[in-house]
């Protein structure tokens, strides 16, 4: 399609667009890749905070072969969950944080468990999640679609951000936080939670291999005619004035 064109487009009919032809080349559905019930999924989600999913995973897999359940992490000395947690970055932070939010569960609930997520609106639901220290719109929304609940919301993250502002799709200067509803917001709302899951995993996916942090592989995207970012970088070095790339959020 010509650039011309492009430029025409909403930016909800742009996200459309770009959702099809990223499930064309990912092939959508996206299976999920795994079926924690949603209090595993907010530990495994809340140890991967900037951290890399490998070493979550391993941090995840300590905790559940040292600790007999989640009340017996709650209840342990912190230096016994820190340990647990050392492939993780910040485990003298995660440990005591993770132990508190399994308090405050228990006071909340009764004992260590997040079923009734399940009976709950989605607002909700992620309002009840968003109520826990240090837990933000990213792992509800996690929590609500990774996990065996299913439902529908859409998390971001920093590469799905990434490739969102270079499309033009929300502005350079929104951040990662406030762009989960602006984002989710723009999708149809006939959209069931498979199509909304496959729409982070195809703007992730694209981010981690053609949309790079630092160079972006524009000239093999299929999401260069509407792509502001990508137009500017194909443009001769001297009528650049400004750097084409938002800065990493
Ligand atoms: S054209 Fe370039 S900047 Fe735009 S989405 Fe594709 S790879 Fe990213």
């Amino acid at each position: 399609m010509p650039a011309s064109a492009s430029a025409q487009r909403g930016p909800r009919e742009k996200l459309v667009e770009v959702h099809h032809r990223l499930c064309e080349s990912f092939g959508c559905p996206i299976a999920y890749f795994h079926e924690h019930g949603p209090m595993d999924e907010l530990v495994s989600s809340l140890l991967s905070h900037r951290t890399r999913n490998a070493d979550s995973a391993r941090a995840f897999r300590n905790l559940r072969d040292r600790f007999p359940d989640w009340e017996a992490v709650r209840d342990a000395p912190v230096e016994a969950v820190r340990e647990a947690l050392a492939p993780c970055t910040w485990p003298e932070a995660k440990a005591p944080a993770l132990q508190r939010i399994l308090a405050i569960i228990t006071e909340r609930r009764g004992s260590i468990e997040l079923d009734h997520l399940a009976d709950l609106p989605v607002p909700e639901a992620r309002e009840w999640l968003e109520s826990l220290p240090g837990v933000g719109p990213k792992t509800s929304a996690a929590v609500l679609s990774f996990s065996s609940l299913r439902r529908r919301a859409l998390p971001v993250d920093s590469h799905h951000h990434r490739v969102a502002q270079r499309l033009g799709l929300i502005p350079a200067s929104l951040s990662v936080g406030p762009s989960h509803r602006v984002l989710e917001a723009m999708l149809p709302a006939e959209w069931d939670a498979q199509q909304v899951y496959d729409n982070h995993e195809v703007l992730m996916l694209h981010g981690q291999r053609v949309c790079h942090f630092r160079s972006p592989a524009c000239s093999r995207c299929v999401l260069l005619d509407l792509c502001p970012t990508g137009q500017a970088r194909r443009a001769p070095e001297s009528t650049l004035r400004q750097p084409a790339i938002p800065s990493h959020a």
